[in-house]
């Protein structure tokens, strides 16, 4: 087994809990035994994903550097969700900060809401699409580059920590980045959501995997304090709002082995296709693809609209000296 230390507890006593990945290529999957968190057995080095990306990247947007509009549609649904359950928590002058921005379309939303906010995002297509159709503040870049200054408010991570390499360093970096008391929210696929198959579960591009006792664990041991949880425990996504907190403290949930391996094992393809709701929710999502195709162009197209009047007013509130300057 090649994984010498768990990122999360540098335990090093390692099962393997899958060999294939969700199309069928190889892939390990191991899980700590010690904190149960789930991992790749080669956990890649900065190069190897670098290439994977570089490869990735031009199979999966050949000939499509910008983003469909049903694409958009859901990232800019997603962010009006998002948006909506951190309202209540936050203040309504909070800057914010999202890395891996994606279409930037959460920091779009969180603009048209009175926040100053600002993204960085490193895929070029959509990082172009992002600036020039929704006039938005993302900006191309890595986290990696952004100075450790204290300084944020409120800093978003939404689909994009499955994909480190070292979680613990980005959450690190991430508190870093992060005024004493700024607020960090993060979001991604659960592992311990009911009825995720198993074969579907694995993808080369989530190097870890979490439950929401794993993912608090981790953030915890990084400086954070978990404020809020939203949705439930088996929701598809974990949503967490995170204050900063000065214990970097590990403490290891003995029951996250144990219940993660009862998900596995109970993630069968049977289980799978037995949920009540799947016949319905198959003809529900055919119906609903659809019409989402039907209603994403008009969306994205009041939207952009939306984006450019923002735009035009902010322009004529601004100064005389700035206009002119602009
Ligand atoms: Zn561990």
């Amino acid at each position: 087994m090649g994984q010498k230390q768990c990122d999360l507890c540098a335990g090093t006593e390692f099962e393997q809990i899958g060999t294939r990945d969700r199309h069928h290529q190889p892939l390990e999957t191991v899980i700590c035994k010690t904190c149960g968190l789930v991992a790749h057995g080669q956990i890649p080095s900065d190069e190897e994903l670098a290439r994977y990306y570089a490869t990735e990247y031009r199979q999966s947007y050949h000939g499509e550097m910008t983003p469909s509009d049903r694409r958009v549609m859901r990232a800019w649904k997603n962010g009006e969700r998002i948006f909506g359950q951190l309202q209540p928590h936050i203040e309504p002058d909070m800057e914010v900060f999202e890395g891996g921005a994606g279409i930037g379309c959460t920091v779009k939303v969180f603009e048209l809401n009175g926040h100053a906010s600002r993204g960085i995002e490193p895929g070029e297509g959509f990082q172009n699409y992002s600036q020039q159709q929704l006039l938005t503040n993302v900006v191309r870049g890595d986290l990696f580059e952004q100075p450790r200054d204290k300084s944020h408010e409120l800093i978003l991570l939404v689909h994009v920590i499955e994909h480190f390499n070292s979680p613990r360093k980005a959450l690190e970096y991430i508190r870093g980045m992060l005024s004493d008391d700024g607020l960090f929210y993060v979001e991604c696929p659960n592992i311990a959501a009911p009825f995720a198959r198993r074969s579907k579960m694995f993808h080369y591009a989530h190097i870890h995997n979490f439950t929401p006792a794993s993912l608090k664990m981790l953030a915890e041991s990084c400086g954070f304090k978990l404020e809020v949880q939203f949705g439930s425990q088996e929701d598809p996504n974990l949503q967490m709002l995170f204050s900063c907190s000065d214990s970097t403290e590990l403490t290891i949930d003995p029951d996250n082995y144990r219940e993660t391996m009862q998900v596995i094992n109970g993630a069968t393809p049977l289980r799978y296709h037995l949920r009540p709701y799947y016949f319905s929710s198959r003809a529900t999502k055919v119906a609903s693809y659809l019409k989402e195709h039907l209603t994403a162009k008009q969306f994205v197209a009041n939207a952009i609209q939306e984006c450019q009047k923002f735009a035009a007013e902010q322009q004529d509130e601004a100064p005389e000296s700035l206009r002119s300057a602009a």
